[in-house]
């Protein structure tokens, strides 16, 4: 009896375990089935948000990527020393072509041509300080005729268009004579630097032959992905005669001729070891 007993309960024990065998194996098959048809889903639901994800990502980062100018061809043109005779014509080329550009002014010159200091505001152009007298001996003679010259002009400037500017260009370029302490001046000023990286030599080339040095400069710093390309040029006669030159190669080459804002951070010379005070009895 215990034997059979023993078989019986072998026997119910076995059948028991054939029945939780088939269970599991049931369950096993059902959970099998769930994750083909689930997971699959699951995987290209992934893909597809992470293609969303770089999607968005990428219209996030394209904004980002056309605003930092990567395949936007940029050149500031800046006139010094005007207004003269020749800004009418600079202004009407300017225009034709879609262009805009800085003009850093000579007190004397705004009081002489009031109107044309107007016409380039309301142009669209940007206005910026030089100085009063372009003498040497005079304005880097002292921190305080620096900055009392540049305050001179912007009085000036304020009379005539009611506006004020930040920008300046000293005398000749800040290197050589404007020490560490004449920067320091005019900073705490509120003025903005503004050098050049692109010298036109425009007053002393003869016949026109500043556009091309402009061009091949252009070519050989766009070679080396310099930035901003900042370039002098003067507000007269002979710049005015060849500028038309000029402003076709930059259109027909696809630069975007702006004028200088808060969005460019201001292009400076270095001092490194030039720098130095005029010896001034
Ligand atoms: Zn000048």
């Amino acid at each position: 009896m215990s034997h059979y007993f023993i078989m019986a309960e072998n026997g119910e024990q076995a059948t028991k375990k054939r029945r939780i065998g088939s269970k599991f194996v049931m369950t096993f098959l059902i959970l099998c089935l769930i994750s083909t048809f689930s997971f699959p889903s699951l995987m290209k639901d992934e893909v597809v948000n992470s293609e969303v994800a770089n999607k968005q990502k990428k219209e996030i980062e394209l904004p980002q990527t056309s605003s930092n100018s990567i395949n936007e061809k940029v050149v500031y043109l800046t006139f010094d020393d005007g207004p003269t005779i020749a800004t009418d014509d600079i202004l009407d080329m300017l225009q034709e072509h879609q262009a805009n550009a800085t003009f850093f002014m000579l007190s004397p010159q705004m009081e002489e041509r009031p109107d044309l200091v107007k016409r380039i505001v309301e142009d669209g152009h940007a206005v910026g300080l030089h100085a009063v007298t372009h003498d040497i001996n005079h304005f880097y003679q002292s921190q305080q005729t620096a900055l009392a010259e540049m305050n001179q002009t912007q009085e000036v400037l304020k009379k005539i268009t009611g506006i004020e500017s930040t920008l300046i260009r000293t005398p000749y370029g800040s290197v050589p004579y404007l020490t560490d302490p004449f920067r320091k001046v005019l900073k705490e000023a509120g003025y903005e630097l503004w050098d050049w990286n692109i010298d036109s030599r425009d007053w002393e080339l003869p016949e026109g032959k500043y556009v091309e040095n402009v061009v091949s400069s252009m070519e050989s710093m766009e070679k080396d992905s310099v930035t901003p390309l900042v370039v002098l040029l003067h507000d007269q006669a002979k710049t005015a005669k060849y500028l038309p030159q000029l402003l076709t190669y930059l259109t027909t080459n696809g630069y975007q001729m702006k004028k200088f804002d808060a969005s460019v951070a201001p292009m400076q010379f270095k001092c490194y070891d030039r720098c130095y005070r005029l010896d001034i009895p």
